[in-house]
């Protein structure tokens, strides 16, 4: 689904990826852990298509297309959505409003109708009350005012509505307590079928409490340094990074 090879990306002169692969079957879990500062942030950003991050070299195919050549607007309608570390607040625009224009932009780019308001209302609330989100979240500008645990629980509720086939959650689950972590997951695992595949980017060892990941990955300087299954995930909790490098 997602074939990433040899990448390099600069921001703002610096390079900060560098030569990393990665390769994503449809259905899998994938995790990244890493220092602050690795560059785990700056991979979802490439993805997303952030006009700041600069492919220096490198590819990117997604469901065998060359990704680096869509807008971001497009890579979301081939599929793509990622859940940023700092969620960004939208003054003025309502989060009903946001989440119908999102999916309809979507539909609209896959050449299909949009889908009805109240079919679409329907939806949004029986989601809003898995995720335990409380109803006026829905006639208030997209996070503002909203507190950590809601904007992330919010990214959740955007995913669910979204349907994509390739989620990256850029540490969702920092500076959550326990109950919205388990919110968070269980709303992640709900999601979970053969064809969708995650990328989760995390710092927590209790991850695997709730998700059982394909593979974890530990991204160093730019680069994947170790690849391995979840043991890799509680060695990291016992030993930090240092023995890596
Ligand atoms: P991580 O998410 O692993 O903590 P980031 O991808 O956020 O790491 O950052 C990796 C490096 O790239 C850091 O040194 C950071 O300062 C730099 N960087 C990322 N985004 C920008 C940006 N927009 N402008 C300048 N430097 C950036
Ligand atoms: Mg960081
Ligand atoms: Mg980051």
């Amino acid at each position: 689904m997602l074939s990433i090879h040899n990448l390099n990306v600069s921001v703002k002169g610096s390079s900060i990826l560098n030569k990393l692969n990665l390769e994503i079957s449809p259905g899998e879990i994938h995790i990244i852990m890493g220092p602050n500062g690795s560059g785990k942030s700056t991979l979802s950003a490439v993805i997303s298509g952030q006009p700041d991050y600069i492919v220096t070299d490198g590819t990117i195919l997604f469901k065998k297309k060359d990704l680096l050549l869509l807008k971001p607007e497009e890579r979301a309608g081939e599929g793509i959505f990622v859940a940023f570390q700092y969620p960004i607040e939208i003054p003025g625009i309502s989060n009903q409003l946001f989440l119908y224009s999102a999916i309809n932009a979507i539909r609209k780019y896959r050449n299909q109708p949009p889908v009805e308001r109240f079919e679409f209302l329907q939806s949004v609330q029986k989601k809003m009350q898995l995720l335990h989100i409380p109803d006026d979240l829905l006639t208030r500008s997209v996070n503002v005012g909203f507190s950590g645990g809601e904007k992330k629980r919010n990214d959740i509720l955007q995913m669910m509505m979204l349907e994509p086939t390739l989620c990256i959650l850029d540490e969702t689950d920092s500076g959550l307590d326990i109950d919205a972590i388990k919110i968070v997951y269980n709303g992640l695992n709900l999601l979970r079928n053969t064809t969708r595949s995650f990328i989760i980017i995390t710092h927590y060892e209790r991850i695997l409490e709730y998700i059982k990941p394909d593979y974890v990955h530990i991204l160093h300087k730019g680069c994947i340094i170790k690849s391995g299954d979840l043991t890799l995930v509680k060695k990291l909790e016992e030993k930090g990074y240092g023995w890596l490098y």
